[in-house]
């Protein structure tokens, strides 16, 4: 059956008989023999420590995506000549896993984050049927929640503590032509996370540089795909030597440096209305901006706020935020700073949630300008705006507030049929 299909070019396919799409029922489940021992929670480092499984499915351009399957995390055998370690065909994503009050692992907003990561894979041409998607959303969707509640006994039942889970599609085309891979690797890894700040928040220092470049209009700065970060690594360093925490990244626009993210974040800032309210900005959509869940969602629980649909910890229901999506530039900064206007700048993400900004050096040509522009300083290390959206977006995360189904339970049921033991495995460690 599998002749009648025909590669149409850039790995996508098109034939008479549906090839074989990821399949939920079709998992199978091999439990470890020996699970590791789970390290102290204010030891762990973000993204060191994995937990006892993964999920693997594999592309193969005849036979369709293979049976998924958990099985002990562990490494990989790839050929070295695999388009991954070639041509960078690879694309991630970032979601937490969290226990609620009920006990069940959650996941916040979990189906943007598989229509991203199918976007991301589409970008890069990675194999894909001819007017659907590289794989079924809703199948992987089902599979991670499986695979979260397997190992479940990795979701620390701490506040602020998470699992945080890794879906990754790589190109696995064996073959060195510049081309598009049209065999595919998705795997999904799991690492339990704390607290971004241990000792609670602290102002980050963002250096501007405006020399390197992260995203540019027509580039691929609004999909997560890894080409996009590697070259952000050396002035990461860079700023690092002159004591900066992360880089501001701009956008030369006519004589203006356009602000676009902080590092692997979305920025905000919070400036002052005449009316008493704030303006709450971030730059729009524009091709250059990672479309990021957490921005999104505080995009959304402002302007909640501000219509009275629930009320943002710690700020006065009547002193709205005004939600926009629009280009701001370091003059803009410099100038609401010098008015007494600019009240707070956060960046964020779903590792970090919400981090303060304290303070921005701005860098052109290796000449430093003479002073940072230093944003307010507020007693706990978060302006009311930054503390309000966090703690409203954590408490969504951990279910103690339940907003628009954002972030459901779950307790997928392993079927017999999956694996005689695992719920005998299940319950040995569930507690
Ligand atoms: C992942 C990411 C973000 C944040 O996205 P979230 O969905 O909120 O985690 C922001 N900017 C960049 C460049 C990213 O890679």
């Amino acid at each position: 059956m599998n002749s009648e299909w025909k590669s149409v070019g850039n790995g996508h396919l098109e034939g008479p008989i549906p090839i074989p799409d990821l399949d939920p029922s079709k998992l199978t489940i091999t439990l470890t023999k020996s699970p590791k021992a789970i390290p102290a929670p204010e030891t762990l480092i973000f993204g060191g420590v994995m937990s006892d499984h993964m999920l693997v499915a594999s592309f193969d351009p005849v036979s369709g995506w293979s049976a998924p399957e958990i099985k002990p995390y562990g490494p990989f055998t790839l050929d070295p000549a695999s388009s991954c370690f070639q041509y960078a065909t690879n694309t991630f994503e970032g979601m937490k896993a969290y226990i609620g009050p009920d006990g069940a692992p959650r996941l916040f907003r979990p189906a943007k984050n598989m229509a991203r990561l199918a976007r991301s894979a589409e970008r890069l041409a990675l194999p894909k049927f001819i007017g659907r998607q590289p794989f079924n959303p809703d199948a992987l969707l089902e599979l991670i929640k499986k695979l979260v509640v397997i190992d479940q006994r990795w979701i620390p039942n701490i506040e602020g503590y998470s699992l945080y889970i890794r879906p990754t599609i790589i190109g696995t085309r064996s073959a060195l032509g510049v081309s598009a891979s049209d065999h595919a690797l998705l795997y999904v890894i799991l690492s339990p996370t704390g607290p971004y700040f241990r000792t609670g928040p602290k102002p980050i220092s963002l250096l501007a540089a405006a020399e390197n470049v992260r995203a540019w209009p027509g580039g691929t700065g609004s999909h997560k795909v890894a080409g996009n970060y590697a070259p952000g690594f050396l002035p990461q360093r860079i700023a690092a030597k002159q004591g900066y925490d992360q880089i501001l990244w701009l956008l030369r626009d006519e004589n203006e440096w356009k602000v676009t993210e902080a590092g692997a974040m979305n920025v905000f800032v919070v400036v002052d209305r005449e009316d008493g309210d704030f303006d709450l900005i971030t730059p729009p959509l524009d091709g250059t901006i990672l479309p990021g869940v957490t921005r999104d969602s505080i995009l959304a629980i402002a302007k909640a706020h501000t219509t009275g649909k629930l009320t943002l910890p710690g700020l006065s229901p009547t002193r709205c935020l005004h939600p926009h999506e629009r280009a701001f530039a370091i003059s803009d900064l410099d100038r609401w700073l010098s008015e007494g206007k600019l009240r707070e700048m956060f960046a964020v993400g779903t590792a970090a949630v919400v981090a303060p900004v304290g303070r921005v050096g701005f860098q052109d040509d290796l000449k430093k300008l003479a002073r940072d522009l230093v944003l307010p300083s507020y007693e706990a290390g978060m302006g009311p705006v930054s503390r309000g959206v966090r703690q409203m977006i954590v408490d969504i995360q951990e279910g103690k507030f339940e907003w628009d189904g954002w972030c459901g339970s779950f307790n997928e049921r392993l079927t017999l049929r999956e694996h005689g033991n695992a719920s005998n495995w299940l319950g040995r460690f569930s507690t």
